[in-house]
């Protein structure tokens, strides 16, 4: 029997009211249920904001350095658990161990960073035109706020919400994502054990539309961070606007890589195997478009394809495996349902296609990763997010061509190119329709210590991570103080 977590509402573990659980599963080996998780509905998720309520004046009361402390405490525990819990992200979200260790050093180094923007300046002090007259702006929690997850990266995205919104002085009640609820839970068992008050941390798990939905419609939630579907998001934005809730919303990608024709070509097609089918390509910032000027085009693709048949597709566990599964069979249909549409439309399949089969590939949900090349901008494949292991192929005469397809999408979310030419890096970095530009680098890969976000339909709202995280959680106040009468 699977072990049952519990939601952590008020200090304590607690089973939602109607005792129902859904189970979390490991995509690679379907049969294994990694714990089952509260399938809480609407009181549950009332239960926990009027905990976060009312926990808030307290919390918001402590110095901020004081708050900070919980957050430096947190991360020394999760290192100490570092592998046990890279371990758990495999097995729940199916990205390699590798990846996963990664993911979880970062969230450590999120609460760390944020740990110390708790004794760091908050606000500042500007000159006044009167005499005698001494100006300054003090930054104030919003009160609770509520944190809305996807899966892909189950423990660094609720790290990087929930550091900010703590450090701020805001209560907070997370819903993570049900496919891969653990990580999140490990998060709040770290700061319980740690020792925050009771109530300033909630976690709530069920499913979006009855926990997430009730969560955004709690009257005393003051803002609400979503990361996760366009679809989702812009729901959740027409249903927050009319109550004036604050919204950030991080969406969907559809992200190109530029690769122009003095580029080192065994480079630039490792730049595209990663942000292409690392993590099986279920990152908001992977490269799903290749743009690729016309005289290197054929070279490139030959290498392309070679890299990306020597992938290891496997369990994540398993040593050198590269490629995990799909998360569930949902985006298993939906990777096999756009290679068929992008067959349909005329993209020429280069390499992958398939469902894997056989072996342990019958435990899980594998795909092989897949190119399409003659990708044309009318194409469904050109267009909208896969969130799996396809890249689809561009030539472009020129760089002005480059420019125009990569920016021919809804979305603007990441975007990289591959060259040695200055003045094009430079032209990319001014022109590109992207909230996060790479050069040589692949379209994924992001530090928490710079701002994070993009622009177009990816995008609403103010930026998460680095310094401009706290402009989300916080509300400004100016003072005006003669000091003389
Ligand atoms: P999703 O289906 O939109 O779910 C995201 C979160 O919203 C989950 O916790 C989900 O709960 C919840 N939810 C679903 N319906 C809801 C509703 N009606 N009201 C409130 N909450 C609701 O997205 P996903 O499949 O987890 O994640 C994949 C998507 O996230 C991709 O589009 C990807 O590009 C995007 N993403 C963006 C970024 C970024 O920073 N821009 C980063 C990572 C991922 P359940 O899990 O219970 O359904």
């Amino acid at each position: 029997m699977a072990q049952v977590f519990m939601n952590y509402i008020g200090g304590d573990r607690v089973s939602c009211r109607s005792k129902q659980t859904f189970p979390d599963i490991n995509p690679a080996r379907t049969s294994e249920v990694i714990g089952e998780f509260q399938a809480s509905a609407r009181e549950d998720v009332e239960q926990a904001c009027d905990a976060a309520v009312k926990a808030q004046p307290s919390w918001s009361a402590m110095p901020a350095p004081r708050r900070g402390e919980f957050l430096f405490k947190a991360a020394e525990l999760l290192e100490s658990r570092l592998e046990q819990i890279s371990r758990e992200m495999t097995r729940e979200e199916g990205k390699t161990l590798p990846e996963a260790r990664g993911e979880v050093k970062r969230a450590i180094n999120i609460f760390r960073y944020f740990g110390g923007e708790g004794a760091r300046s908050f606000s500042y002090q500007i000159p006044s035109e009167r005499e005698n007259v001494f100006c300054y702006t003090l930054r104030k929690p919003l009160g609770v706020v509520g944190l809305i997850t996807p899966w892909n990266f189950p423990i660094a995205i609720p790290a990087w919400k929930m550091a900010p919104a703590l450090v701020a002085g805001n209560t907070v009640v997370i819903k993570p994502a049900s496919l891969a609820p653990l990580c999140a839970y490990r998060l709040a068992e770290a700061m319980h054990e740690v020792g925050i008050a009771p109530g300033v941390l909630n976690l709530v798990t069920g499913s979006g539309g009855c926990a997430g939905n009730a969560l955004a419609e709690h009257p005393g939630i003051k803002a609400i961070s979503f990361t996760g579907s366009c679809e989702v998001g812009n729901a959740l934005y027409e249903k927050l606007a009319r109550r004036k809730v604050r919204v950030q919303l991080e969406m969907g990608g559809k992200n190109p890589t530029i690769v122009l024709k003095d580029s080192d070509l065994e480079y630039a097609a490792d730049v595209l195997v990663n942000g292409a089918f690392f993590s099986t390509g279920q990152k908001c910032t992977a490269c799903s478009r290749a743009i690729i000027e016309k005289e290197i085009y054929d070279p490139l693709v030959e290498i392309l394809i070679d890299k990306t048949r020597a992938l290891k597709v496997g369990d994540g566990l398993d040593a050198g495996v590269q490629i995990g599964p799909a998360i569930d069979e949902k985006q298993l249909e939906t990777d096999m349902k756009y290679i068929e549409i992008a067959k349909g439309e005329g993209a020429k399949l280069l390499t992958g296609g398939r469902r894997l089969a056989g072996g342990i590939y019958d435990q899980g949900y594998f795909v092989e990763p897949t190119i399409f090349g003659s990708v044309t901008p009318g194409m469904r494949i050109a267009n909208e997010e896969v969130f799996g292991p396809v890249l689809g192929l561009m030539a472009a005469n020129d760089f002005d061509e480059a420019m125009r397809l990569a920016n021919s999408v809804r979305f603007g979310l990441s975007a990289s190119i591959v060259t040695r030419d200055v003045t094009r890096i430079h032209q990319f970095a001014n022109g590109i329709e992207a909230g996060l530009i790479t050069v040589n680098l692949p379209t994924a890969g992001v530090e928490y210590q710079l701002p994070f976000g993009g622009t177009k339909e990816s995008s609403f709202g103010m930026r998460e991570q680095g310094p401009q995280a706290l402009d989300f959680y916080t509300e400004t106040r100016t003072v005006y103080l003669k000091y003389t009468q």
